[in-house]
């Protein structure tokens, strides 16, 4: 019995650069003259609401998907978790520098053991993949076939399980109604009013989030909140302030990512974790040296006083980033930071 095909969803660059769109242009139609798998087209995945068609699109796809996209593949994934699109991380051969060094094991999504983790998972997997590794089509496409054929055989194990004793997610999702195979492709041009305007917001990935609420705490200008479950969420995105990047500096858990941000650490690229490897004040400050908590104050700060607020420096929200330290017990240091902090020095 022939299975359903894989859906690959390429999302489009913000930018009218000729080199990309020739790369998004060549992967869709060496995909649809192939025709093994579903293609569509979406505007850039970060800049669209949650009812935008394309993202309409993205939520109505039942099973496996590859989506290629301008993003690190972590921030694609926990931008669309944020749309409620979900699935387990799927593996894919194509990983740039700025995540794993050749050789080196993966981490696995489950690193911080205090995480909360995401919910409401379905049994299906997201390939998320990165346009900007490879200037040519070829690896991508090769990287498709290789997936498909991956999927193609899941999928028949997964029918002849279904005829046996399906369990109620499974049963659930072979019910749900399927789009359509002819799916249209969706090409939008710069004059389409479906193609949306540039956002800025921070992302949670919650395999790295402990719900520690300094985030809350620190923000100013109401983005975050919790959810019916108490759990940290990103309620109010445009009232982020644009190129600005301070919330992600401050979080112990490295859990904000800021998918256009320039720095790749910010930007959600794999490898940096919880100090593993690399001295989180050099990622995560502003540059060589710098300081993440005072960088992040700074920025803050700055943004205050284009609202024509006042500046609070480092006296308001700013946590304990340290995490393993008792959050009661000050030592001399504590209490001469608190002296100076109350001179305002
Ligand atoms: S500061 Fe980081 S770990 Fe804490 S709740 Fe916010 S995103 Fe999660
Ligand atoms: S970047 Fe600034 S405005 Fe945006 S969520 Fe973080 S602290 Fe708030």
């Amino acid at each position: 019995m022939a299975g359903k095909k894989l859906t690959v969803v390429l999302s489009q660059g913000q930018s009218k650069n000729p080199k990309h769109r020739k790369l998004e242009e060549e992967i869709a139609m060496q995909l649809l003259l192939a025709g093994d798998v579903e293609v569509s087209l979406i505007p850039h995945l970060y800049d669209m609401s949650g009812d935008h068609t394309g993202m309409l699109f993205l939520k109505s796809i039942p099973g496996d998907v590859v989506l290629l996209s301008w993003l690190y593949p972590r921030g694609a994934r926990w931008v669309l978790d944020r749309q409620n699109v979900r699935g387990q991380e799927g593996f894919t051969l194509i990983t740039s520098d700025d995540d794993f060094d050749e050789g080196e094991e993966e981490i696995p999504e489950d690193q911080n053991p205090d995480a909360i983790g995401a919910v409401n998972v379905p049994d299906r997997r997201i390939y998320c993949i990165d346009l900007r590794i490879h200037a040519d089509a070829e690896p991508y496409l090769e990287e498709i076939k290789r997936i498909a054929a991956e999927d193609a055989t899941e999928t028949v194990d997964l029918l002849s399980w279904i005829t046996g004793e399906p369990n109620a997610d499974q049963l659930k999702r072979y019910l749900a109604p399927q789009p359509v195979d002819d799916e249209p492709v969706i090409i939008p041009s710069p004059q389409d009013e479906s193609a949306p305007k540039r956002r800025w917001y921070p992302v949670i990935d919650y395999s790295r989030c402990t719900n520690c609420m300094e985030c809350i705490d620190f923000c100013l200008f109401g983005v975050y909140g919790v959810d019916s479950i108490d759990r940290i969420l990103v309620e109010a995105q445009d009232n982020c302030k644009k190129g600005c990047p301070a919330c992600s500096r401050v979080c112990p858990a490295n859990a904000i990512i800021f998918p256009q941000h320039k720095t790749p650490a910010i930007a959600g690229a794999n490898g940096e974790v919880a100090g593993l490897k690399i001295d989180l004040t050099k990622l995560f400050g502003g540059g060589e040296g710098g300081d993440a908590l005072e960088t992040a104050a700074a920025e803050r700060d700055a943004e205050l006083l284009k609202d024509g607020r006042e500046a609070v420096g480092m006296t308001v929200g700013l946590p304990k980033r340290q995490a393993d330290k008792p959050a009661l017990e000050k030592d001399e240091l504590d209490n001469l930071m608190d002296d100076l902090d109350a001179l305002e020095v």
